[in-house]
């Protein structure tokens, strides 16, 4: 059988958090795969914010979102995805872009690291260790209790590992009195992405 995927296991600990009505918030939309999982996830009366330096990758986003609602109409899918807003900005502003309304009411922020696959793609765009803590410690705070951040870390590429070891350091570093964090990772393949995920305690202090 084997294990899920970091990613399919991303999508999973996403959802059992979110209803209709949920506000979430995709930080590197990319080619769009979870902008798509969120919205479907949130529903007509939630809100996805999906952010991404790269226009080419907020346009990829919008063309998924428009083939999965175009489709829809018939099964149902249409009306059920959230409205999503698209942010040609970095995370790392993540606290300024969400609207007031949301703050401390998102209950996912789903980050997948490194840079953007496909053809054509710039591979010199790729995410780093500076800005990403940046944008962690902005989600932390815009989350609702019990809210939680995904990260997939890409440790193989250049500079991937010392950003998976930053964004690690960064949730065992919280106190355990307002997050607590895991990490989901096949040992036997020490390149190979994996998952860490925190999820914020229910009592703020
Ligand atoms: N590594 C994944 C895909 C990651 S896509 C895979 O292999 O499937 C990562 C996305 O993050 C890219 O689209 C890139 O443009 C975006 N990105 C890079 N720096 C960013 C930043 N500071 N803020 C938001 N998005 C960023």
């Amino acid at each position: 059988m084997g294990f899920l995927s970091v990613l399919s296991l991303a999508q999973r600990w996403a959802a059992e958090r979110l209803a209709p009505g949920s506000a979430a918030i995709d930080a590197t939309a990319g080619n769009g795969v979870d902008t798509l999982f969120l919205a479907r996830a949130c529903g007509r009366g939630g809100i996805v914010y999906a952010f991404d330096v790269q226009p080419s990758a907020l346009a990829r986003t919008r063309e998924r979102l428009a083939a999965a609602a175009g489709g829809g109409a018939a099964g149902g899918g249409a009306g059920a995805l959230a409205p999503v807003e698209p942010v040609l900005a970095g995370h790392e502003q993540m606290a300024e872009r969400v609207a007031p309304e949301h703050r401390g009411r998102i209950r996912a922020v789903m980050f997948n690291l490194g840079y953007l696959p496909g053809e054509g793609a710039d591979r010199s765009i790729v995410t780093r260790p500076e800005t990403t803590v940046a944008a962690l410690n902005a989600a932390f705070d815009l989350l609702a209790p019990q809210g939680i951040i995904t990260v997939v870390a890409y440790p193989g590429h250049e500079g991937g590992d010392a950003e998976a070891a930053a964004v690690e350091a960064w949730a065992a570093g919280l106190p355990a009195a307002v997050a607590q964090s895991v990490l989901y990772r096949f040992p036997q393949k020490s390149a190979a992405p994996y998952l860490i995920a925190i999820e914020k305690r229910k009592a703020d202090i």
